[in-house]
């Protein structure tokens, strides 16, 4: 079974109490579809027992695999390093905390199967999400969307089916700062999307606060626009223009019409604004300049620490 149907990639950090009802779900989905399947697990350095849990699905499951990293190294290169090992001839990519339903697969796979290389999994509803990240996330999309020419469509996570020649192009990308949603958009190929309502965390809480929203909305904005450094040089510009007239002012009161201004209120007013605008310019410039910078260092993007993969000879030793 070197190129089975269908593989499912499913990023696991600390979900040690969902993992065995996903398995249930997604073993019997899978199975009553009657195709071969594969399931990957990256498990992304959990302190709990997930890892544990892998071991003993996979000891009794033989279309199980996993990963496990040495560290925690985030949600999309933990979904990465499931789809660089997954072989099947369309990738499933699903959270692991049951709120993307496996049963959704066989119309993803439908779809799939009427030639779309992407299929989106679209939310209807968000079921247990507060107000505050549905708002955030909305506006977020809506901004990548004016920013970039790019379509994300709104309302989808990373839950789609992807066809094996995404996987590639995906495999192509050397961004070390992944955004997958991205990335795939970017891509261009045929998609379509299936509607589902998703569920409430069954166990465990969030792993997405908003430092990490804000880091990952970054990534999507740094990776496919240019146009913050744009809005930082029109702004240069705009100012540098107001402060040529406040110059020719200042002049002219001083030289020409001999009133010269005691204007603490206007030279703090002045001092604060040129000094927050500056720093906001530099802020936008080093956020492209880390971007780089990862990405010139070129490291690998995750360490593994041990794994069960298909071929015995290639599993690592270790714990
Ligand atoms: N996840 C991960 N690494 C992380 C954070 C999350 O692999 O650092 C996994 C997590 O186990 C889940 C998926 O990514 O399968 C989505 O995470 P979460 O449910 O916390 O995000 P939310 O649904 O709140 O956006
Ligand atoms: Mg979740």
């Amino acid at each position: 079974m070197s190129h089975p149907d269908l593989s499912v990639v499913v990023p696991i950090y600390e979900e040690e109490l969902n993992l065995p009802k996903l398995h249930e779900r997604l073993s019997a989905t899978l199975k009553a579809m009657g195709l071969s399947y594969e399931l990957w697990f990256v498990n992304d350095g959990s302190k709990d027992g997930s890892a544990s849990v892998l071991r003993q699905l996979a000891a009794k499951d033989p279309n199980t695999f996993f990963l496990l990293f040495s560290r925690n190294f985030g949600h999309q290169i933990a979904v990465m390093a499931g789809l660089e090992n997954a072989r099947g001839k369309a990738v499933v990519i699903m959270d692991g905390d049951l709120q993307d339903p496996p049963e959704l697969i066989p119309e993803l796979y439908a779809k799939y199967k009427e030639g779309h290389e992407v299929v989106y999994a679209r939310r209807r509803s968000r079921e247990g999400e507060s107000w505050f990240k549905k708002a955030t996330a909305k506006l977020f999309y809506r901004l990548l969307k004016k920013l970039t020419e790019i379509d994300i469509p709104l309302d989808t996570g990373d839950f789609r089916l992807i066809d094996q020649k995404v996987v590639a192009y995906l495999k192509e990308m050397p961004e070390q700062s992944k955004f997958l949603r991205g990335q795939i958009a970017w891509m261009g190929f045929r998609s379509a999307e299936v509607l589902f309502d998703r569920d409430s965390r069954i166990h465990g809480k969030s792993h997405y606060p908003l430092k990490k929203m804000l880091r990952f909305a970054l990534d999507g904005i740094t990776g496919f626009s240019d146009k913050p450094l744009l809005w930082v040089s029109r702004l240069g510009l705009s100012i540098s223009a107001i402060s040529g007239g406040l110059i020719l002012y200042a002049l002219l009161a001083h030289f020409i019409w001999e009133r010269t201004i005691t204007g603490w209120t206007s030279l703090m007013i002045t001092l604060t604004f040129l000094g927050g605008v500056q720093l906001l310019a530099i802020g936008v410039i080093g956020q492209y300049l880390s971007r780089m910078h990862r990405n010139l260092q070129g490291r690998p993007l995750y360490v593994v620490q041990s794994a069960h993969l298909p071929e015995a000879k290639e599993n690592f030793t270790g714990n």
